[in-house]
């Protein structure tokens, strides 16, 4: 793949590119090569939890950092990089986990931080329009003022921006209810600029913003994007605990069916819970698999009761609002993996969604596996239908051993989300969507966003 990567420019063409675009825009902020830790910083995101990501990408870095504050300096950014053949990789707070923000062929790494306005919330329909580089925390809080919310956060949702959510992210909080970002309902429009010698600004319908959708910033720089919310409820936080797995997994699978309004709902084993940080007040993990729950007010009337009926036991409740110390929504989804790896950094994970019944998958990847795999379930909607994930933990032994791992969960039956790849196709179905890479060619002609990311591009 490396031979159809653009080359990296040499040293005098980025210098001449920077002078080119600072005599335009001298208030334009950028990191040059006088601040190499500052560049490899802004050239990183969160791929070490991968030890197959780590070595293709540690020595990447961008050779020229531009934080734009005005949609004119993106299309004057986008204009120079066609025009000079440099290539271009967007970038939002780098919390991706597979290296989608590092530029593989150098280059410019464009910091779309500095746009980050909510341009308007239509009281009629909850309709928002949000700049792509607005913080999801940030975005969050303007919409609560007005009773609405994001339909479906990441669990980096205080660090993300919006617009690196839909172009790196999936899903996350709210998936239970509203299934996974590439869901048609879920974006409704972007703002886009291309990258030709005379960029167009474009505004894409719901339709045509699909091909952008989860496609790692390849074939377009989102400027600013429009989403539908929902009504915003004071989520309650509950933690239940289960002597036994089965009764644990059987309680995660009969919420599921249930008219209860939850937000999220993720199952740790016990071996994993005892290593989460909980909130101020929920007492500490023990020998219990614990049940996280996100619940509306009006669910309380019943989940205590059927929770006990289930075999559980309430061990803590606190509205989302009112606790103190890290949040609920923070120890789920990728963050079960950050914090378990700060104890323990020989590990790595895996994303699937289980087959159903999900118990003889589980039990049979235990029977083979043993405690080098521990459980981390989330629920989700997918394709309309109640579903469980699974980010199992894994003890690291080796590119062969993940290999046969991932051959036994497709043998019984779990679709992998692979997180040790480096491309949009092969970190989802596997298989290239040719509406991406139809884009790529009418919005990046010359394939210079994000090289090396987009399969179908590299093999057309
Ligand atoms: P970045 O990492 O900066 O970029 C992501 C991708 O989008 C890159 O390919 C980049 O080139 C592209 N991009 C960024 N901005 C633009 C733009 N304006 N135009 C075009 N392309 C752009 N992900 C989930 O989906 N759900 C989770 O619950 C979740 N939990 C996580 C927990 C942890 C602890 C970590 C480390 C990661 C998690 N992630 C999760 C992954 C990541 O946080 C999300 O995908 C996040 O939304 C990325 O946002 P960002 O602003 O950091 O984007």
């Amino acid at each position: 793949m490396s031979q159809r990567l653009p080359e990296i420019p040499s040293a005098s063409s980025i210098e001449q590119l920077r002078q080119r675009l600072l005599a335009q825009h001298p208030q334009l902020e950028w990191v040059g090569s006088d601040d190499p830790a500052r560049l490899q910083r802004l050239s990183r995101d969160y791929y070490d939890y991968s030890p197959l990501l780590r070595p293709r990408f540690d020595g990447c870095c961008a050779q020229l950092v531009l934080r734009p504050t005005q949609i004119e300096q993106v299309m004057t950014v986008a204009a120079a990089c066609a025009t000079a053949t440099i290539p271009l990789t967007c970038r939002g707070s780098g919390s991706g986990n597979y290296g989608q923000c590092v530029p593989l062929a150098g280059g410019v790494v464009l910091d779309l931080s500095g746009l980050n306005q909510l341009r308007r919330l239509d009281p009629d329909t909850g309709i928002v329009e949000v700049e792509a580089g607005c913080l999801m925390g940030e975005l969050e809080r303007q919409l609560t003022t007005q009773g609405r919310a994001l339909r479906l956060m990441p669990s980096t949702v205080r660090s993300a921006t919006i617009g690196g959510f839909i172009a790196g992210g999936s899903g996350g909080i709210g998936s239970m209810r509203w299934g996974f970002l590439r869901d048609a309902g879920n974006l409704l429009g972007l703002e886009v600029v291309t990258v030709e010698p005379e960029p167009r600004l474009l505004r894409l319908d719901a339709q045509g913003s699909e091909a952008l959708n989860h496609a790692y910033g390849t074939n377009g720089i989102i400027t600013a994007l429009r989403l539908p919310s929902c009504e915003a409820v004071d989520w309650v936080q509950l933690v239940v605990g289960f002597a036994t797995w089965d009764q644990a997994l059987a309680a995660a699978q009969h919420l599921q069916r249930t008219a209860l309004e939850l937000n999220s709902l993720n199952l740790l084993e016990a071996a994993v819970a005892r290593q989460m940080p909980w909130p101020v007040g929920c007492p500490q993990a023990g020998d219990e698999h614990r049940l996280l729950l996100l619940a509306a007010p009006a669910a309380l009337a019943t989940l205590p009761g059927l929770m006990r009926l289930l075999g559980g036991e309430l061990l803590w409740q606190q509205s989302q609002n009112g606790s103190t110390g890290i949040p609920l929504r923070e120890l789920g989804w990728n963050h079960t993996t950050l914090h378990w790896r700060s104890h323990h950094s020989d590990w790595t994970y895996l994303q699937l969604l289980l087959p159903q019944p999900e118990g003889p998958c589980l039990h049979a990847l235990r029977q083979r596996w043993g405690d080098s795999l521990l459980w981390h379930i989330e629920a989700v909607r997918n394709q309309g239908a109640p579903r469980l994930a699974c980010l199992p933990l894994l003890r690291w032994q080796g590119a062969e051993a993940l290999e046969r791992l991932i051959a036994d969960c497709r043998e019984l039956g779990a679709f992998l989300f692979n997180p040790h790849v480096i491309t949009v196709e092969d970190g989802g179905l596997g298989v290239v969507d040719a509406d991406q890479v139809a884009a790529k060619a009418l919005y990046d002609p010359k394939g210079l966003l994000n090289p090396g990311k987009l399969r179908g591009w590299l093999e057309r």
